[in-house]
């Protein structure tokens, strides 16, 4: 339990022990009198001393409000100190005395704090709500008077002065629940509960001075008599609303705000009540009658027209206000109302668990089309790239231009649905834009960034951070597609590692806990099938790695193996891959499968001498032939020290294990690859495969390295086949093998031994 929830414990169970004292009544006259001071004493005391403490813990206006209400509550104290000195020491009866004056400074400081409290607050419409205060409290007075207040007045025995002072007490209490409703109603999400408390606190307040007013001129009135539980409890809530508020978030929304119906229109309930009441008292003044009707007709023909006034103003400004929210140029959400929309998203995440993610789309080189068309072109391509996002989203899901051409999508609900629409919107921008005639590509870089289950204790301000150092990796990588935030990507980028520590510190731990995963051989391996394009059987397994972490859930490889890289983990993380792979491949050859095995290589692990070696033993320990065997290796990584790569790849090669170049296409030099390596297989990248169906360039590439790779009796594997089309394409262009989903995802080592239990059993079922 927090500090602040023990100390409201407490003053609770005092409050009631309090109350049941009184109506008990234990201890006769005097005892009560000495138990009802030390009650009201000790929670005037409290409730100035929360205050006080709220005051410190606030900044700006809200300081100045608590200040005040510590003024104020302070007056009440010493207004109670007064009076149990008056009615215990001197035994004389304190009404009225200079203890009402203290007293009376209560009020007085409650209306200005509460007018100080609500952030965004106008001079104008703060003037409004002291407006409708005493508009409130006048009518409401009017209604008092006729009810309640004039018999006292004509009561006798009351002196002039005590029954002006017994009507102050109601009256300023009017206005301050009067202003204290008002304010509640215009209240944030964060201010609210503060507020409710500090309304009831002050409503409890008035019903005890009406009580108390009632009962002195009435004469009935005692120190400890029930009524007083009624000021106790407003001044425990009153301690317990500054309390809270130190609690809740301070932060000045900027949002406008429209005022609703009820706060408009409330004020003007009293005024009715009013009239209804008045209007009788006022028909035996018959000798005025013309004067008075008309001032009736008056009176209501002014009403109707504020009313109105004030529904056309409510209009205009809901018009104004939506327009603050929007982006001129896109009519698209601003930062402004992204924000509002994003903190409330990640408040019901933090609540209920539900998904929340934040994409961040940047479009790449941008500037150069406004240096070069001018700033009316690359406001027309802005707005078009508006439109195609618009086309991606949800209606539920919040898009924004954030400032120049930088947007972000806020995606409420599953993951996998916000990894959908992040793809859409990054291919929607594989189609060139028309801009004053000429056709211009725009690639966008796109981050994700998903607020996971168990990071509870995300912020909105984090979320958007995430999505933009993904963003920030996906433009560095310059391959398109879209990056979703994982903690390294902080290690890759030496300027956020240093300048957050918290992330920092994050990045740190996951480097921990990869290394001991590592060590403790916790990392996983799956295995995704190749197949024959020709007669579809299963001609191989590429063997991929995985980290199954405790609280992350499973890491792909894009997600650690950057980490694995830049520490030098490559060759501790490939034994370990390679044992995993070399055991399961043995496994299934007992169960009757002698299927080949393909691990991927960290290139620079080729310039190193002892790599053959290592891996022939690990191959003959399990009395597996090095055939079995094929190493991956990706191309754009071979660059550095050729000569010492082809030593051992030649190494490799001798021993009967086979070399195949990974990823093929995606870098620059993957001709000259061919012609200087040993090779037995190339994998034609993913990249190229996908588009072969819509795009030729890609199409006519993927065929002529087929083609080139036939004439080098180089076998071609195509990676990434997602659909039987491409499968189909493919084998006519001669491709000799394809892996990719169309086929199967990858595999845990028994699914995978399942697959081809079934594929022996019912060759005809896999002909695809
Ligand atoms: P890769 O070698 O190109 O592996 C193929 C990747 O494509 C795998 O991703 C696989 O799940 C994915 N994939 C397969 N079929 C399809 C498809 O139809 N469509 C699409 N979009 N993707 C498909 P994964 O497992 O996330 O691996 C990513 C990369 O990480 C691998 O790319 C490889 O370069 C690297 N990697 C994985 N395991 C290891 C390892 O044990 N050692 C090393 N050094 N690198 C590894
Ligand atoms: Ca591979
Ligand atoms: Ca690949």
């Amino acid at each position: 339990m927090s500090e602040v929830a023990k100390v409201a414990g407490v003053a609770t169970t005092a409050a009631v022990l309090f109350a049941v004292w009184l109506i008990g009544g234990w201890g006769g006259v005097s005892t009560l009198h000495v138990v009802d001071a030390v009650g009201l004493i000790g929670f005037a005391i409290f409730a100035t001393g929360c205050s006080a403490l709220a005051a410190r813990s606030a900044c700006g206006r809200q300081r100045t409000a608590w200040r005040c209400m510590t003024v104020g509550l302070a007056g009440w104290a010493v207004g109670e100190v007064i009076w149990a000195f008056c009615r215990i020491v001197l035994d004389m009866d304190p009404f009225p005395s200079v203890a009402d004056v203290a007293y009376l400074m209560y009020p007085v400081a409650a209306c200005l704090a509460l007018l100080l409290f609500p952030a965004g607050y106008t001079n104008q419409s703060r003037t409004r709500v002291i407006l409708d205060g005493l508009l409130v409290a006048a009518a409401l007075f009017e209604v008092y008077w006729i009810l309640v207040l004039r018999d006292i007045n004509e009561a006798n025995g009351v002196s002039g002065f005590a029954v002006g002072l017994s009507i102050a007490y109601p009256v300023s209490d009017l206005v301050v629940v009067t202003i204290a409703v008002l304010v509640l109603m215009r209240a944030r999400t964060a201010q609210r509960t503060t507020l409710i408390l500090l309304t009831a606190g002050n409503v409890l307040n008035a019903v005890s001075d009406t009580a108390f007013v009632y009962l002195t001129t009435s004469g009935g009135y005692d120190t400890g008599n029930i009524i007083d539980i009624g000021w106790i409890g407003g001044l425990l809530l009153l301690g317990l609303a500054a309390l809270h508020s130190r609690q809740a978030s301070q932060v000045e929304e900027q949002t406008p705000v429209v005022p609703s119906r009820l706060e408009i229109w409330l004020p003007y309930v009293p005024i009715l009540l009013a009239a209804l009441v008045c209007g009788p008292e006022l028909m035996p003044l018959s000798t005025l009658g013309p004067v008075l009707a008309s001032s009736i007709v008056l009176v209501a023909v002014v009403l109707a027209r504020q009313f109105i006034v004030v529904g056309e103003n409510r209009r205009l400004l809901a018009n104004a206000a939506e327009q603050a929210l929007r982006d001129p140029l896109t009519g698209l959400a601003n930062r402004v109302l992204f924000n509002d929309r994003l903190s409330h998203a990640v408040q019901l995440h933090q609540r209920d668990d539900q998904a929340v993610s934040v994409l961040s789309l940047d479009l790449d080189d941008f500037k150069l089309v406004n240096d070069s068309l001018g700033h009316p072109a690359g406001d027309v391509l802005l707005v078009q790239s508006a439109q195609r996002l618009m086309a991606c989203v949800r209606s539920s899901d919040t898009l924004a231009r954030l400032g120049g051409d930088e947007f972000a999508v806020l995606l409420e609900g599953s993951a996998d649905d916000a990894h959908a629409i992040a793809r859409r919107i990054s291919r929607a921008f594989d189609e060139p834009f028309i801009v004053d005639g000429q056709e211009i590509l725009v690639r966008p870089s796109v981050g994700l960034a998903v607020a996971s289950p168990e990071g509870r204790e995300t912020t909105a301000e984090a979320l958007l951070k995430q999505a933009d150092v993904a963003m920030y990796s996906a433009k560095r990588a310059r391959t398109g597609g879209v990056h979703t935030f994982s903690p390294d990507m902080y290690l890759m980028d030496p300027i956020e590692a240093n300048g957050g520590t918290r992330h920092g510190a994050m990045a740190v731990r996951l480097l921990g806990e990869l290394r001991s995963a590592i060590a403790n051989l916790d990392l996983s391996v799956v295995y995704q099938p190749k197949f024959n394009l020709r007669g579809a059987e299963i001609v191989g397994v590429e063997a991929l790695v995985r980290w199954p972490h405790p609280e992350r859930g499973l890491l792909g490889p894009d997600q650690f193996l950057p980490l694995v890289r830049r520490h030098g983990l490559m060759w501790s993380m490939t034994e370990v891959v390679l044992a995993q792979a070399l055991d399961d491949a043995a496994w299934w050859r007992s169960r009757g499968f002698k299927v080949p095995i393909a691990v991927n290589l960290f290139a620079p692990s080729l310039s190193d001498v002892d790599l053959p070696g290592q891996i022939v033993r690990a191959l003959a320990s399990r009395n597996l032939s090095p055939e079995t065997l094929t190493v991956e290796i990706t191309e754009d990584l071979l660059l550095d020290n050729m000569s010492r790569t082809r030593k051992v790849l030649d190494a490799l090669r001798r021993q009967g294990i086979r070399i195949s170049i990974d990823d093929f296409g995606s870098g620059y030099s993957a001709l000259s690859y061919l012609r200087d390596l040993p090779i037995d297989e190339v994998k034609l990248d993913r990249q190229f495969v996908a588009p072969v169906l819509v795009d030729w360039r890609a199409a006519a590439i993927v065929r002529a390295v087929i083609d080139l790779s036939h004439v080098l009796g180089v076998t071609t594997v195509a990676e990434g086949v997602e659909n039987a089309e491409t499968a189909a394409r493919l084998r006519g262009y001669g491709c000799d093998i394809a892996q990719g989903y169309f086929y199967s995802p990858p595999l845990s080592a028994i699914e995978m031994l399942e697959l081809l239990d079934s594929a022996s059993k019912a060759p005809a079922a896999a002909s695809r």
